[in-house]
């Protein structure tokens, strides 16, 4: 029996595809689809795992495509890093070199795969003509407020000797390398994205249905907003004073202690002349070594020194004192906190360890609380008690008259609080974008022009190891500068940006990938933006996926472009785990390395296997069985090609029994692959299309015009999946035009609901899926196919079905509990 001779047949289809430019950008699209993977990091040669994602985009792209639309489908690579420099350090060579060599690898494999780029507008992070304009961001966001320069305590990874972003710190260790960090006090550059908290989170509404659920949870969290007030403490002999935030200002007259964080930058001023100065150095030194995590940690035990100092309560007058504890952190509201031991369970607790008094401001409604015998904190709200003229009222009524009065006694202010942090964006690092920002004696912080950017990475340097301060700072040639506006000597910010910079933006350059003017030109910007369907990992939900709406915000504010937000949708793919079960990684050595699999498997191999492995938002073994079964599957197509190339097409005639099946067949595979696609089923898609094939092989008539229309059909539905085999099989059919511009199969609906009808299945009333079955199956069987219906069964997964609504002939809706 004969097989897929694919060796021979990819690269010839690949070049034919190449000489057609069928992959090329349309100028002026009418029907626009810009389909985007996250950006790939060049880490050399691919593994099959890695290439789930690029398969995925791809085979949207070929079916948008070939449905009409204009495609805009690129690739670049996210250049810098500490990999390369890392590779650099170790092999004596420049990360430029490495990181070149890498992208040429995986270029040479995903042009093995026959992925649909338009490789003219090819980018990459570390070229001059793209950094260009990564540097040009930061000027805009220096000259509208948005990039300032801070002393701050940072997260300083050990192992990577560089500064981290809170959003690269995982439960206390650098998201790279797994060091524990720890925090350096160090001058830094910040990108204010605080300004965009509430913007940032508002318009999350948008997104809602179009990004998956867990990414908008995610990110709501992560910005972390909370209504409450700012106090202002005095501290007691001294014109100092510090400002606590807290969502309780019902509370305020039950405030026994303050607490401050170790690192808060007022601190040595308050303790200067404290007896107790010397037992808070010591404390702070050791606090400064643990993690963030250590210091929060909801199981450890809470624990603080007195400071010597005592804060004065603003409405009553009490004496407070002011405790130094690592719990607070200077980054989460002001770095102060007010404690109620009675209504707060962590300030109760701290409370009995330290002996400090505990005074109740508010009564549960129908109890009398004693400090005596209060076993934990009273937390509910309740009935206001010794509280100067709000004795009485209710507690949580009475929240906004308290800012009120703390507003007229010029004390405290209404205030939104946000986890969020301010983008810390300095590194250490070489391999990076530098900042565009030179230091001069007479004028401060000087912006580089325009029109000397970008300001270029020195090259050829001797060492790439940081040694505690940046490495361009110590290169002379590169450091030293007139400055712009004096002509006095000046000096170049020594550090280079966060990768995740370079990340935030590159979806706008695609369109626009040449222009040397203009990061991209109105009528491109128009034109394409923005990303209609996105795709990437989970992993990104608080990183990079928050840095990416916030400059595609920011440029929109400021003109450049017309969309607020980067991405009309998303979608987070699973990973692929080795045979073994866990994620393929080089480490592991459990992957099979895609370049070689094509070579012994072929391209359209390696792609159907990966859509079959499983639905492709959820995570998949690759197996040697799963790569049999798919090449099966396109040898059988392959030798029903033999078979239309050596019959001829009879008139047609009135159609047999046989025919009239493989007509109805034929439709509801239409329908079907058509469906899963546009539902992410991919897997269902490829099952339908080998059922199609099932039905297709033991037809006896090769010369029968529904055979032969049958096969036409099923190379178009397949192209997507397999690219290669289905264009060559439809050159031997005697098509001159190429398989994408052939069009998308529609399905004859008389002849699908000659024998099957459409049931819709909701989940709570929202439409989840589409099924087809005969009209005479039943209640029960129709509820059992609309349980695994693909897109559907994701969201019936690990919950409780209430109730199951069924309507005959019409629809089934599973009613769920949502958590
Ligand atoms: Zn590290
Ligand atoms: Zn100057």
């Amino acid at each position: 029996m004969s097989e897929f001779p694919f060796s021979k047949v990819e690269n010839k289809i690949q070049e034919k595809w190449k000489k057609h430019n069928v992959f090329q950008t349309p100028k002026n699209p009418k029907k626009k689809y810009y389909i985007l993977e996250m950006f790939s990091y060049p880490s050399g040669d691919l593994h099959v795992g890695h290439l789930r994602n690029y398969v995925i985009v791809d085979l949207l792209a070929r079916y948008y495509a070939q449905k009409g639309y204009d495609i805009l489908h690129p690739i670049g690579w996210d250049a810098f890093g500490l990999p390369a420099e890392e590779a650099a350090i170790k092999n004596k060579i420049d990360p430029e070199t490495w990181t070149l060599k890498n992208i040429n690898t995986s270029r040479n494999t995903l042009k093995s795969i026959g992925i649909g780029y338009d490789w003219t507008t090819e980018l990459m992070t570390c070229s001059k003509d793209y950094y260009k304009w990564t540097q040009w961001i930061f000027i805009k966001l220096y000259e509208n407020g948005l990039a300032y320069r801070d002393t701050a305590f940072v997260n300083w990874c050990p192992g990577c000797n560089t500064v981290l972003a809170n959003e690269q710190v995982e439960e206390g260790k650098c998201w790279r390398c797994h060091s524990e960090v720890n925090k350096r006090e160090l001058d830094q550059w910040f990108f204010k994205i605080t300004d965009y908290a509430d913007k940032l989170l508002e318009d999350l509404k948008y997104l809602d249905g179009k990004w998956p659920e867990p990414v908008i949870t995610a990110q709501k969290n992560w910005i972390g907003r909370s209504e409450g007030a700012e106090v202002d403490f005095a501290v007691e002999n001294s014109d100092l004073k510090l400002t606590v935030f807290t969502t309780r200002p019902d509370t305020l007259w039950g405030v026994t202690f303050a607490a401050i964080a170790p690192e808060h930058k007022l601190l040595s001023e308050i303790i200067k002349n404290s007896s107790e100065k010397s037992q808070v150095d010591e404390y702070v030194i050791q606090s400064l070594a643990k993690t963030d995590i250590e210091r929060t940690s909801t199981i450890s035990e809470k624990n603080g020194v007195h400071s010597g100092v005592f804060l004065i309560h603003p409405l009553n007058g009490d004496k407070i004192p002011l405790y130094v504890c690592d719990y607070v952190l200077a980054s989460y509201g002001t770095g102060v906190v007010m404690a109620v031991p009675a209504h707060d369970k962590r300030d109760f607790a701290f409370a009995r360890k330290y002996d400090i008094p505990i005074k109740i401001v508010i009564q549960p409604k129908c109890d009398k609380l004693d400090v005596h015998s209060m076993e934990n904190a009273f937390t509910e709200p309740g009935i206001m008690v010794e509280s100067s003229i709000f004795t009485g009222k209710k507690s949580d009524v009475a929240i906004p008259e308290i800012i009120e009065y703390l507003i007229d006694k010029k004390v405290g202010r209404k205030k939104i609080n946000f986890k969020l942090h301010d983008w810390l964006v300095s590194r250490q690092r070489y391999w990076g974008a530098p900042i565009p920002m030179i230091y001069c004696e007479k004028c401060g912080i000087v912006t580089v022009p325009k029109e000397d950017l970008p300001v270029t990475l020195p090259e050829n340097i001797d060492d790439y190891l940081p040694k505690g301060r940046s490495v361009l700072s110590g290169i002379e040639h590169f450091v030293n500068v007139n400055c712009p506006k004096c002509g006095a000597d000046a000096k170049r910010d020594g550090d280079t940006l966060d990768t995740f910079v370079d990340s935030s933006w590159y979806h706008l350059r695609y369109p626009d990938v040449k222009n040397d003017k203009e990061l991209i030109s109105k009528g491109k910007s128009n034109s394409w933006l923005p990303v209609d369907q996105y795709i990437g990992g989970m992993e990104h939900a608080t990183g990079h996926l928050i840095y990416f709406r916030f400059i595609t915000k920011f440029l929109n504010d400021i003109g450049v472009i017309e969309v607020n937000e980067p991405a009309a949708r998303l979608f987070n793919q699973g990973m692929v785990c080795g045979a073994d079960g866990s994620v393929m990684s080089k480490s592991k050595s459990n992957g099979v390395e895609a370049g070689q699999f094509v070579v012994n498997f072929g391209a359209d191999v390696c792609r159907v296997t990966t859509l079959f492995l499983a639905p492709p938002g959820k995570d998949a073994i690759w197996t040697e069985q799963g790569v049999a079964g798919v090449k099966r599957f396109l040898d059988r197509v392959w030798r029903l090609g033999e078979r239309i190339k050596s019959s001829s097409v009879e008139k047609h005639t009135e159609m047999t029994v046989q025919e009239k099946d493989l007509d109805r067949i034929m439709n509801m595979t239409i329908m079907n692959v058509t469906n899963d696609i546009e539902h992410w089923g991919f897997n269902t898609a490829i099952a339908f299309l080998m059922e199609m094939v099932n039905k297709m092989v033991p037809f006896k008539n090769s010369n029968s015009p529904v055979f032969h229309r049958a096969y036409k059909i099923l190379l178009q539905l397949l192209a997507p999946f397999a690219p290669h085999i289905a264009e060559e099989l439809w050159e031997r059919e005697g098509n001159s035009d190429l398989i994408i511009k052939s069009g998308w199969p529609q399905h004859d609906s008389e002849a699908v609901l000659a024998d099957s009808e459409e049931i819709v299945i909701q989940v709570n009333g929202k439409v989840r899926g589409r099924i087809y079955l005969a009209p005479d199956i039943g209640k029960q069987k129709t509820i059992e196919k609309a349980k695994i219906h693909e897109n559907v069964s994701n969201y019936l997964q690990g919950v409780k079905i209430l109730k199951t609504v069924y309507i005959e002939h019409r629809l089934v809706n599973f009613v769920i509990k949502k958590d």
